[in-house]
């Protein structure tokens, strides 16, 4: 049998004559740049997730990039983050010529440890009028914890450290649209929220695309300001922008996913539980969920002992997998000269060697289940 990790043709399938509609509506009116799908895409997104607005932009990297501009990120600035998560977060951070600072995982849910951060604020970090500074000197201008793999970071654990300094949040929601942290949606907890649409996420585009979401007026002017080039007017422009505008085709296909998303995610999370329940007692390390939140397990993500001769014996039986993440940010080559060293980030440096993500996609079969959970005992051992 083979088991691909993700398989969007059999979403595709499901779905085809919704799709097909709506990209030929579109193409019909040839309204392509922020046509009228932006904006009611905007404004269900908004709905759906409980801000009262969202934002859409060409990719999650640009939502990333649009929260932190708002933020005044820039030169002589620093964000705080995780350093175990997919590259753009910190990358988004140093485009703009701010600095990561990293504050190591906590080893059961893989996001950001609060304690770690509260240690990194009150500890290590000076304060210069009014403001935060980080040990390289830079001023702490944002804390983007990332919900990794679909659950939630310890926001309120998170808030009480960032609100002693009056420090905007920015959480990076990619992988997490749907999630609930304490009954509020994963985006709407911090000042900001940053999606995106990558095919690969729960809700994903024929294409790149993202959206920033938020509550605060002010926030959300800027941002949609800054999307097209910081003009308020057209040709008129008090600050420089950016061109990172949804497309309105892809606008137009998450539309038709959207009604659709609550039943995916929810699928997704009885696939865990089939899985939870077929490695519990074995070696399989199965992922850790708080009571906070849910999961929409945009990956089930397990540790095991012998990571890279399991990842060898599934390649070889056809069950699609991937390594979320092989290398922890602090230790990327582009990032050396923040001075980061091998052991700074025990935690997110352990969880790179032991992690492995398994197929979850809402079409899995239960026979493609089975197999999966076969496979892997074959390779970890039943007991
Ligand atoms: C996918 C992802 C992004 C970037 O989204 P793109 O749409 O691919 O640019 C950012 N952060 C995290 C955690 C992601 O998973």
């Amino acid at each position: 049998m083979n088991v691909p990790l993700l398989d969007l043709k059999a979403q595709y399938a499901t779905i085809k004559n919704e799709i097909d509609k709506a990209l030929v509506d579109c193409v019909d009116s040839q309204y392509f740049i922020l046509g009228p799908q932006v904006k009611e895409l905007e404004e269900k997104i908004a709905g759906y997730c409980g801000a009262k607005y969202a934002v859409g932009c060409a990719s999650g990297s640009d939502a990333l990039l649009l929260a932190l501009m708002a933020l005044g990120a820039g030169p002589g600035k620093a964000v705080v983050t995780t350093p175990f998560t997919f590259f753009a977060t910190a990358g988004s951070i140093w485009r703009l010529g701010a600095k990561p600072v990293f504050v190591d995982i906590d080893p059961q849910t893989y996001n950001i440890s609060p304690d770690l951060l509260k240690d990194l604020l009150d500890s290590k970090c000076t304060s210069s009028n009014g403001a935060l500074v980080s040990p390289a000197g830079d001023e702490i201008c944002a804390i983007m914890p990332v919900h990794l793999f679909g659950q939630c970071a310890d926001m309120d654990a998170i808030l009480e450290v960032t609100g002693k300094y009056d420090i905007p949040v920015v959480e990076d929601a990619a992988q997490a649209i749907g999630s609930e942290y304490k009954g509020k949606r994963a985006g709407t907890i911090g000042n900001l929220g940053c999606f995106s649409f990558f095919p690969s996420k729960n809700l994903g585009g024929f294409g790149d695309g993202g959206v920033v979401t938020t509550n605060d007026d002010k926030l959300e002017d800027l941002v949609r300001v800054l999307r097209t080039h910081g003009g308020r007017k057209k040709y008129f422009h008090d600050i420089v922008g950016m061109n990172s505008r949804l497309d309105t085709l892809q606008a137009a296909v998450i539309l038709a996913k959207l009604p659709h998303l609550d039943d995916w995610n929810g699928t997704r999370a009885k696939h865990a539980a089939f899985y939870n329940d077929a490695f519990g007692g074995t070696k399989v390390a199965t992922p850790f969920k708080t009571d906070d939140t849910n999961h929409i397990y945009n990956q089930y993500t397990v540790r095991v002992p012998d990571r890279d001769g399991l990842q060898a014996h599934l390649k070889e039986n056809g069950v699609g997998n991937a390594i979320y993440y092989p290398l922890s940010l602090h230790m990327q080559n582009c990032f050396k000269d923040l001075g980061y060293a091998e052991g700074d980030m025990p935690e997110s440096e352990k969880a790179s060697n032991e992690v492995l993500s398994l197929p979850v996609y809402p079409e899995l079969t239960e026979d493609m289940q089975r197999y999966v959970v076969e496979t892997v005992l074959d390779h970890v051992g039943a007991g």
